[in-house]
Order: structure tokens, then sequence, then C-alpha cells
């Protein structure tokens, strides 16, 4: 090697030395070192030189950084009630929890102009967040002014995916209205999230039941029928492949809407599933607690049965879940949320959603790879390279490669820690996975070559998040695609 090379490889900022490394490139797993230069990924390999900080991460494994791209933060519902995580809150939530970028949502209400709000997101990131962050646009007001000039522009500008629900009168869209988003997200190169529900299935059953005097927060997950989801999931389907628009289902919790899925992809459609910690650890029957503690397990879709747990989980394994993400959305359990229409509300009064931003990936880790359920490289998906690569940030974000940003998590696989709410950085006050025991948590986070975390320490300030301008959707950009799949792997196999 040339003299000048070699000089220019001493002045490494930082090098991890011989970590377990899964790259997210397609490599496989091996012991590698790191180095990192002004904040980018330098070298990657054996006999690196020293740099100004070393890491020994000989007992440790190093991952790209996570990216969560399906949280709440500082957003307000459809109903105009304020999640308790700001972007400082969220985002350090998030670091401690082994990510370094967040995609949580820039969310137009009615009578909302876009520019304006993603502005209005745009600064209250800035400002606060100590992860790089993006922002999906969620669409409720889909005016022609929005469709021929707002969105377009917005997806141009990086923003390349659009959240659509077809629940929740004051958020849904018609089908109409999905239609005239996919086509635009289509024309422009944005893919097309989709909160898949049935909002009078809901509705419907939700009445039957109040008037029958269920009240109880139990009764939240038989209001919102597994049918109910499957109908949305189909229809959107449908409307999807008029279109040819490239689709995400977000939180996909059984087996119905999943075989759904598989035969939208056999028909060529690019869509990509996404479930989420909360239906491959909770079941229907895990909000049946004395009092208002069920309220801790009110999110929407509700979990579902043993047998749809199973199910997501041989999903994961097997390629037809794509994406595995927190839908972090934070509500107290007090008038500042859950029970901000009622201190003695029905089920249908209380907030909505749970948190989960931090334990995401530890979860997956402990449940998933510590249980033998997935793999390392498993996990290095759904932790980063598939969100990286669906929406437009690879390999910038994503991957442990030379020239990539350098987000990289250092895990230790044998730590063992009980969830309490102490441990844990967002501004919830409850986990709904308290005493639970998890093996294997990040204890480095590395984020663009700065450590943001160390040993249970948080070294990053305020507003040092940047902006990330995404890619345009390519379309069947997921990593693994249905053909991939061995149809001998589909429902029935023994995976587990
Ligand atoms: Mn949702
Ligand atoms: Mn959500």
């Amino acid at each position: 090697m040339a003299e000048r090379e070699q000089q220019k490889m001493r002045n490494f900022d930082l090098v991890i030395r011989n970590g377990l490394l899964i790259s997210g490139d397609g490599s496989d797993p091996r012991r590698a070192d790191v180095a990192v230069k002004d904040g980018l990924v330098a070298a990657v390999g054996g006999e690196i030189p020293s740099g100004k900080e070393e890491i020994d991460a000989s007992e440790l494994i190093v991952v790209p950084g996570g990216i969560e791209a399906h949280c709440h933060i500082e957003q307000s519902s459809s109903v105009g009630l304020m999640g308790a995580d700001d972007f400082y809150t969220g985002s350090v939530s998030a670091a401690f929890g082994g990510n370094t970028t967040i995609i949580p949502f820039a969310a137009q209400h009615r009578g909302q102009k876009l520019p304006r709000v993603l502005e209005d997101y745009h600064r209250r990131a800035a400002e606060k967040s100590v992860l790089d962050y993006s922002f999906h646009l969620i669409i409720s007001d889909p005016t022609e002014e929005l469709l021929l000039g707002h969105l377009p522009a917005a997806i141009k500008s990086g923003f390349p995916s659009v959240k659509l629900f077809t629940a929740y009168d004051l958020i849904a869209v018609t089908d109409e209205q999905f239609l005239s988003v996919a086509s635009v997200c289509r024309e422009h190169g944005a893919i097309v999230m989709v909160h898949a529900e049935n909002n009078a299935m809901i509705k419907w059953t939700t009445k039957q039941l109040l008037d029958r005097g269920h009240i109880e927060p139990k009764y939240h997950a038989v209001s919102h029928p597994v049918l109910a989801e499957v109908e949305a999931v189909n229809r959107v389907l449908m409307l999807a492949r008029l279109v040819d628009a490239s689709l995400v289902i977000v939180h996909v919790t059984c087996e119905e809407a999943l075989a759904a899925i598989e035969r939208a992809k056999a028909g060529g459609l690019d869509v990509t599933a996404e479930t989420c910690p909360q239906y491959l650890l909770f079941t229907k029957e895990s909000g049946d607690l004395p009092g208002y503690e069920g309220a801790k397990l009110i999110f929407s879709p509700p979990p579902r049965s043993a047998k749809d747990q199973e199910v997501l989980w041989r999903a994961l394994k097997n390629g037809q879940i794509g994406l595995y993400h927190s839908d972090h959305a934070p509500y107290r359990m007090d008038k500042s949320g859950k029970f901000a229409r009622s201190t003695t509300p029905t089920f249908k009064e209380i907030a909505s959603g749970i948190p989960g931003i931090e334990l995401r990936l530890p979860l997956l880790f402990s449940e998933g790879v510590s249980k033998g359920r997935l793999k390392l490289d498993d996990f290095v998906e759904f932790s980063s390279t598939n969100a990286a690569r669906l929406y437009g940030m690879f390999p910038q974000k994503g991957c442990i490669a030379v020239g990539s940003d350098a987000d990289i998590a250092i895990w230790d696989p044998s730590l063992v820690k009980t969830v309490t709410k102490e441990l844990l950085h967002d501004n919830v006050g409850y986990s709904p996975y308290e005493g639970r025991r998890l093996t294997g948590w990040p204890v480095i986070v590395i984020r663009r070559g700065q450590v943001i975390v160390r040993d249970g320490e948080l070294r990053a300030l305020r507003g040092e998040g940047r902006i990330i301008s995404r890619q345009a959707h390519e379309k069947t950009a997921t990593a693994r695609r249905a053909a991939d799949i061995d149809p001998a792997n589909c429902f029935g196999a023994e995976l587990l």
C-alpha cells in the first residue's frame, strides 16, 4: 500500500475492533474491524491501524444502527390528542434502544395544507431530535391542490412515502381518494403505507358491545374484529393493483391478512407486510386485567390469537413479513393521554396506542435471536436494512459499508436486564413489557461516527439529528420478494 494511503488510514477517528459484524450488505457474519472517519464508514476488515478512539468489541455484536420507521412522535391524533413524546424524548428513547434513525409521521389533518404541515414537523424535529430523521406523510385531505402540486413536490423533496387510513372518521380516506393518492404516488415514485381496517365493521361491533354494557378495556380487542382487518387489507390490495401502486400494509396481525398479501404478491403487486412486537408477544386475552390496567394494552389493531402469533413469527423467518417496527404511540395512563376523554371511560374512549420505540429491538433480539427463532442476519434486516431499502435510504443508512453513514449499534448478546419503567427513556410512564427479562441489549450506539449512547449514558445533544433526503421508491425493492419464497415454507411448515 502506498505510504500516503497508510498515512490517511492512521487518521481514523474511531476503530471498532474485532466485533462479530453483520454488515447488512449481504455478506455473512464475520469477525472484522470497522473504521470511521468524518462520520462515515472508512474501512471494514482486518489489520486496520489504530484510530484516535478504539472500542474493543471482541465479546460484542456490531450491526447497523436501527431504523425505526413506524412511530408517532410529537404528533397530534385526528381527535387532537398530542402524544407524550416530543422529538427529544422520542429520539433519546429510540437511541437507547439501538436506533440511529427515526421516520415518524408528518400528519395532515383535514383543512391543513401539506407544505405547512411539513414545515411544522421539520421545525419540531430540527430543534430536538438526537437522531437523524425523515417523515412519512399522512394524508387525510387529498384536495386537487394537494394531488396536483403539494404532494408531487413533497415526494420530490425527499419524502417518498405516504400513509393512508381506511378507518377512523376524521382521518380515513374513501376508496376513490385512495386511488387518487396512490396513483400520484405511483407516478412520482412514492410508496403507500396503509392502516387497513374496515371503519364500519369496527363502529358497528363497538356499538353492539356498548349497548350490552361491555365497556371494560378488554373489549377493545373484540371491537376490532379480525375480519375488519382482512376486509380492508383485501380491498386496498385490489385498489393498489388497479393503479399499480407500491404498498406497505402496516401492523399486520393475522394469518388471513398475510395470506391475502401473499396472493397479491403472486399477482405481481409490490407489497410489503409490516408487523410489530405487540402482535408477536400479546394475544387478545392479554388485556383482560383488573380495573383499568387493561388500558395499557389498548392499541389498534389489537393483538389476536396464539395461532396468529405463531404464523407471524414464521412469516418473519420466511420473508413474508418484510418490516418490523414499534408503532410507538405514546399515551400516559392519566388525563394527558389514555384518560383524556374521561376518568371513567368505556374502552372506546381510551386513547389507543402503546410505547415500544426503545424495546422494539431488545424484544426482537431476546425473543427472536436469543430464543433461536431468528438468525442475526434476520435481526439486521428487520432492525434496519429492509427499512433503509424500502424507504429510499440505502446504502447511506441500513448497512456498514465503506462510504455509508457510520450509524452503528454494538450489542452485548449475553447482557440480561429486566424491563422496568425506570429503565426506559420515553415520557410514557409505563411499559406493557414491564417485568420481562430480556437477553441481549445494545451497549454502544454510534450516529454518524459519534458515540451517542455508552453504558447507559446519553452523549448526544438535542437538535444534533439531521434530516435525511430519501430517494424515490424503486418498485419491488424489498429485500426478499415473493418469488424467493419456497412454497414448502409457506403456512404449515415447521420453522419455529
Ligand atoms: Mn395504525
Ligand atoms: Mn401507527
